[in-house]
């Protein structure tokens, strides 16, 4: 695509883009908004780097993209650049008080197209509060419903959960069309994902008909371990073609971004994290683009 008829704002992020040593392409933009929650109730896997780095990659090539933060850890806004100390108004503010998205989310210095919904430790009571209230699952679904301003630009809404299947992380599956679900390769990993196929089902039975686990990731990828392979070569036998083909390297460039309140995509575009997690987003977001140039489910 050329920068003709692209904004001065556009043609800046285009131009950081190419500096940044991304090919400079725009991928397609999906035929409805995306919204996809990054799930998986074990701790440390992944998640939040998956949400941010994904999320990156794709405001990079020209597509819009919401964070919303749904952890009271924060992570995701801080690796944003997203300020998220208590009283900024965020998800808690989203979930249980009444307040828009489009009022909330603050644009991140990663590009103008990534938005970010922050989350501040208030939403460390949210599940307690949330489980008094009444329609407590379908608040985020509601609120994303409701999400006008900006939303029209917005091609994809990436939820990156807390490590729990409380009520926030059902309030996101609730909402999402798909999951993506970060897995890390190395021993237990896969203890625990019956558990969380088995909410997955119950959700899709009682909650949210449309759901589907759209991607898995492997991430943390070691190849100087076998354990790293038997796990890899396992969750591609289970899921199939649904694990995306990039793997994430376990990479030292990957985990120190966040310091820096980057994603690894802009810190350190030629790193190998960095390459792996464009080339991950780009087969996440040609799936749909293929859907919308012939009607085929990919
Ligand atoms: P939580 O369950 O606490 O929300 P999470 O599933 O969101 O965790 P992350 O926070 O993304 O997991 O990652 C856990 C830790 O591992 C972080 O310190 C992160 O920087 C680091 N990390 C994630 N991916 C990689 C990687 N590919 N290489 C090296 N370190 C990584
Ligand atoms: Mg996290």
């Amino acid at each position: 695509m050329s920068d003709a008829g692209l904004s001065p704002i556009e043609r800046e992020a285009m131009q950081a883009v190419r500096a940044k040593n991304l090919r400079g392409e725009t991928w397609p933009r999906p035929p409805h908004r995306r919204v996809v929650t990054v799930a998986n109730q074990k701790g440390g896997v992944g998640k939040t780097t998956t949400t941010v780095n994904m999320a990156a990659a794709l405001a990079l090539h020209g597509l819009g993209v919401l964070v919303i933060d749904l952890d009271p850890q924060g992570n995701a806004s801080t690796a944003l650049g997203i300020d998220h100390h208590v009283g900024t108004p965020g998800t808690y503010d989203v979930l249980l008080g009444g307040a828009a998205i489009h009022d909330v989310a603050v644009q991140s210095s990663e590009s103008p197209r990534l938005w970010c919904v922050p989350a501040t430790i208030d939403l460390a009571g949210a599940d307690i509060e949330l489980a008094m209230q009444e329609g407590r699952e379908y608040k985020l679904r509601e609120a994303i419903s409701n999400f006008a301003e900006l939303a029209d630009q917005m091609d994809y809404i990436l939820i990156d959960c807390p490590p729990s299947l409380g009520l926030l992380t059902l309030n996101a599956l609730v909402a999402a069309d798909e999951m993506l679900i970060p897995i890390q390769c190395e021993y237990y990993a896969l203890e625990g994902l019956a558990q969380l196929l088995t909410t997955v089902q119950m959700v899709k039975s009682h909650l949210n008909s449309t759901l589907e686990v759209g991607s898995v990731l492997l991430t943390m990828y070691d190849s100087r371990t076998r354990l790293a392979d038997q796990v890899a070569a396992e969750v591609r036998s289970h899921f199939g073609d649904v694990v995306l083909d990039a793997v994430i390297p376990r990479s030292v460039r990957v985990s120190e971004a966040p310091g820096y309140g980057q994603t690894v995509i802009t810190y350190d575009a030629g790193s190998r994290g960095a390459v792996r997690y464009v080339e991950a987003a780009q087969q996440f977001a040609s799936r749909h683009a293929v859907t919308a140039n012939d009607g085929s489910a990919s």
